[in-house]
């Protein structure tokens, strides 16, 4: 199949975008095949293992021994651009129309991996508080980079763990995407934020926060400047937010001090989500306003846990609507009392 550039095209009836990259998909014809399974010697070709660096592109960033060389063992963080991108970091952010019609932009962006360890095995429930931090504090770094770009609009953090929440491959892994465009998506959960702004004079999110501090009933841990919860009306089982306290709109203006905090409290989910469900595949996603609102009064950043402990079906995509079958205050209790 030739290589070609993706491309961001826009559903003109929804306004909703979507990205066309064709490099990182299986042939069509093999897409009828289901889901990838790990093989059971995937431990030998991973590319993300010490001993490989030469077999993914020259890395962007690495936390690494001192006296040690780029792109080769000694590291324990290593951020590596994405071997088949979604977007690429080439572009103008222009749209563009095609067939006198429909709307389309070059798939302008930038998509990175972040290798959270050299241990194959690992995850971060399992890994020690250190390591969990220098993973924190290399997603700080790398937002920062990319929200400093002009040409991009948002920069999203995400973690897919286990097949089922889409991953191919099992070393410990996050990616980020840097995108031209704010999606509808994100959009619209601004808007809704926008208006409860305009009718109250406050921010959605720390009123939520402080109703659930007052409930307490759907909290499953707190810090001194986080707080995670269940959600009064979570979509699917055991969906976990991770919410910092005190307002502020984007990732960008977390201080190093505050990221290691964040890390112990993630740390300290992941822990019981992976002991209490015994190790469920999940998504976890970083959301934080557009780069340029990353200081305003409506919108608070968060991360979102999913565990893919119920699939995604027909009615979901059809409505919208998703059907939880467990009760988030139920959810809330057995996450907390599990304490390893
Ligand atoms: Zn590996
Ligand atoms: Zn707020």
């Amino acid at each position: 199949m030739p290589t070609a550039m993706p491309e961001l095209r826009q559903n003109p009836a929804t306004k909703e975008w979507v990205i066309i990259a064709t490099e990182r998909s299986r042939r069509p014809e093999e897409l009828g095949s289901g889901p990838a399974q790990f093989a059971p010697n995937e431990h030998d070709h991973c590319p993300f293992c010490p001993g490989k660096e030469k077999a993914t592109p020259p890395e962007l960033l690495a936390y690494r021994a001192y006296g040690t060389e780029a792109n080769s063992p000694g590291w324990w963080i290593r951020i590596i651009p994405n071997a088949f991108p979604a977007l690429v970091p080439q572009g103008i952010p222009e749209r563009f129309k095609v067939e006198d019609f429909f709307t389309y932009m070059e798939g302008l962006g930038d998509h990175e991996v972040i290798i959270e360890s050299p241990e194959h095995q690992q995850t971060i429930a399992l890994m020690e508080q250190k390591q969990v931090e220098e993973i924190f504090l290399a997603y700080r770094e790398r937002y920062l980079a990319l929200a400093r770009d002009p040409r991009f609009e948002m920069v999203i953090l995400f973690k897919n763990h286990g097949a089922s929440a889409g991953t191919s491959l099992r070393h410990p892994h996050s990616q980020i995407i840097a995108t031209p465009i704010t999606p509808l998506h994100i959009r619209n959960r601004i808007e809704s934020a926008m208006h409860y702004f305009d009718d109250s004079g406050t921010c959605v999110y720390c009123d939520m926060i402080a109703k659930e501090q007052k409930v307490g009933a759907r909290i499953v841990s707190e810090s001194n400047n986080f707080i995670v919860f269940e959600p009064f009306a979570s979509r699917s089982p055991f969906e976990t937010w991770v919410v910092p306290k005190k307002h502020a709109s984007s990732f960008e203006t977390i201080t190093p001090e505050n990221a290691k905090e964040l890390a112990f409290v993630m740390r300290g989910v992941l822990r019981k989500i992976y002991c209490s469900l015994s190790n469920p595949d999940y998504n976890l996603v970083l959301r934080s306003a557009p780069v340029h609102e990353k200081n305003v009064e409506y919108y608070h950043w968060h991360i979102m846990i999913l565990p893919r402990v119920s699939a995604v079906a027909g009615f979901e995509l059809g409505s919208g609507i998703y059907i939880n079958t467990v009760i988030p205050e139920e959810a809330a209790k057995f996450l907390r009392e599990n304490t390893d």
